[in-house]
């Protein structure tokens, strides 16, 4: 077996293994097997109206988003046969739904990251992944030793006491963060103060699939102008720190909630009064560990913003690693 996979890239984030057909986060019908790895909008399909596989959450989370297409959906640790390989989604941690693909064809055994954490998101199916694999394509958003997350624990209380210290002053907690995923850890990190929470409308929808699907987001429902000011904690994504929905609430505190937040430079650039750093993808040394335990031939970086600095950690170690030239253009 040789050490370099074939593959060819399809847009900014899709991939396409031409062995087997498998097409991975593609935008068309580039491929005769399709799978997604999660909703967030910039690993979905441009054609709307395609088949692929995908996990059942992601289904329902892709359908509210606008998906139209036929949508197979497999369990997770549960291979799939097709007629050129055989495939299985394993949990990736990062939002509700999202995989990592593994598929095992002639070429060897590859794994597809998709966006990943580990230790995963509590509102998450978890994080599961093979013993070994010949091939890694992994995501590295976050690829600097300055990237080390706490653990969730610390952070949610952080979140708490946030909420906790506004409320008590008569001031609304605004928590600004995407509304897919860490709104919804951002609410189940709430939820054991039992106080109502207020979410961007977007973010509603995709919340009552978490609720239906048994994740405890505590008490909320979707934002409302008339009553945001009553004792109310607002989720809501950062583009609405300039519309009405945020400008308008007399009294209120910012919290900025994503891996970003780990730049102290970011508090005055979005001028908000709390940073709180967490993240939904993988931090730099979770990252090492996990090509270290996979000891693939080859790790191939994507989504990266720099990736000479994993390149050569990993190259240190003697695993080959290659970036590949894509994008990161996730939510967060
Ligand atoms: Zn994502």
């Amino acid at each position: 077996m040789s050490s370099s996979l074939s593959y060819s890239l399809n847009g900014y984030h899709g991939i396409i293994l031409p062995g087997p057909s498998v097409g991975l986060d593609v935008n068309g019908n580039v491929a005769k097997h399709i799978f997604i790895s999660h909703a967030h909008a910039d690993h979905l399909p441009r054609d709307r109206n395609m088949h692929v596989y995908a996990s059942a959450a992601t289904e329902k989370l892709m359908r509210i988003r606008g998906f139209k297409g036929d949508v197979t959906t497999l369990a997770f640790n549960k291979p799939i046969e097709l007629d050129t390989c055989r495939v299985t989604l394993y949990p990736a941690g990062h939002i509700l739904g999202s995989a990592m693909i593994g598929v095992e064809c002639d070429e060897g055994h590859i794994l597809y990251s998709g966006d990943y954490r580990n230790p995963p998101s509590p509102v998450s199916e978890g994080f599961d992944c093979p013993d070994t694999v010949d091939y890694f394509i992994t995501e590295a958003t976050f690829p600097l030793p300055i990237y080390k997350w706490k653990p969730h624990e610390e952070l949610f209380r952080g979140i708490r006491d946030f909420a906790l210290e506004c409320l008590e002053t008569d001031t609304t907690p605004v928590f600004l963060c995407y509304n897919l995923g860490k709104a919804q850890e951002v609410m189940h990190a709430l939820a054991p103060l039992k106080k109502r929470v207020q979410i961007h409308g977007a973010g509603y929808k995709l919340s009552q699939v978490y609720s239906e699907m048994g994740y405890d987001l505590g008490v909320y429902e979707s934002y409302n102008k008339d009553t945001v000011q009553e004792g109310r904690i607002l989720v809501t994504p950062s583009s609405s720190v300039e519309q009405p929905m945020v400008r308008n609430i007399r009294r209120k505190k910012l919290a900025y909630v994503s891996g970003w937040a780990a730049h102290e430079s970011r508090r005055s650039q979005l001028t908000v009064d709390k940073l709180i750093p967490l993240s939904d993808h993988i931090d730099f040394f979770n990252l090492l560990d996990l090509c270290r335990k996979l000891n693939p031939k080859t790790v191939y970086l994507t989504h990266t913003p720099n990736p000479a600095v994993v390149q050569h950690y990993l190259e240190k170690e003697g695993i080959h690693a290659l970036p590949l030239n894509m994008e990161a253009h996730d939510e967060e």
